[in-house]
């Protein structure tokens, strides 16, 4: 059996400057007695994400924001990746949408991909998001968990909730898009029923390394 580190330090830095993932990441935390902060409230740099991996880039921005932030750092990194189209945008989620984070322009590639691809029936739309979190400790000891979830795309885009690539996926076992479910909906955990892929990994991160310390 895998043994983590239980986490016992008062204070938290959420290493990203994506706001949407850090309000996300936020509300995962928010009954834990932990103060938090996020890397862009401290003005940490962002780093360079040069990782060929999800795992190497959550490693890589948790391991930069202790190195500038000099407290326990939790990062996360994640993307939607499509079957058809050999797992892109993937690691490249973000660049897809350019300089200007325009996500219907993002979303138009992969659909035009998808169209090029003669990607039409339902199983040949398949695609996943993955979250990758890292939790660091000040010493620099570092555990990662992974969640993920499991869907189709679809078009035309749906819902304006969420962020990102949620208009154009339909989870498994549902038939509206992550773009038309409330943020509880998506992100809700901590019965074995998480949805999102960041909630997926979020629980198991949680029961490993956050639970342990409340039980005692
Ligand atoms: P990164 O983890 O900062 O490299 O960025 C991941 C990118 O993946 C985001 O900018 C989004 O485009 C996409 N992404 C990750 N998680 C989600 C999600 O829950 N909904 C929609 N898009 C997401």
């Amino acid at each position: 059996m895998t043994t983590y580190r239980v986490f016992r330090e008062p204070e938290l830095v959420v290493a990203s400057h994506n706001q949407g993932k850090v309000r996300e990441i936020n509300e995962l935390l928010k009954d834990l007695p932990i103060s938090i902060q996020s890397a862009a409230e401290l003005n940490l740099p962002e780093p360079e994400e040069t990782g060929t991996t999800f795992v190497a880039n959550a490693e890589l921005k948790a391991r930069s924001a202790l190195e500038h932030g000099k407290k326990a750092a939790i990062a996360d990194d994640s993307g939607f990746c499509v079957e058809a189209l050999g797992g892109d945008p993937g690691i490249y989620s973000a660049r897809w949408a350019g300089p200007e984070r325009d996500f219907s322009l993002a979303m138009r590639n992969v659909e035009e991909k998808l169209q090029a691809a003669g990607a039409r029936d339902f199983n040949r739309r398949r695609g996943y998001f993955i979250a990758v979190l890292a939790l660091i400790w000040p010493d620099g000891h570092i555990e990662t968990f992974e969640g993920r979830v499991d869907g189709t795309c679809v078009w035309p885009p749906r819902g304006d909730k969420g962020f990102g690539y949620d208009p154009i996926f339909v989870p498994d076992g549902h038939d509206r898009t992550f773009g038309e479910m409330s943020s509880d909906e998506k992100h809700s955990w901590g019965n074995g029923n998480a949805l999102s892929h960041r909630a997926r990994a979020f629980e198991k991160l949680y029961s490993a390394c956050f639970e342990p310390a409340i039980k005692r």
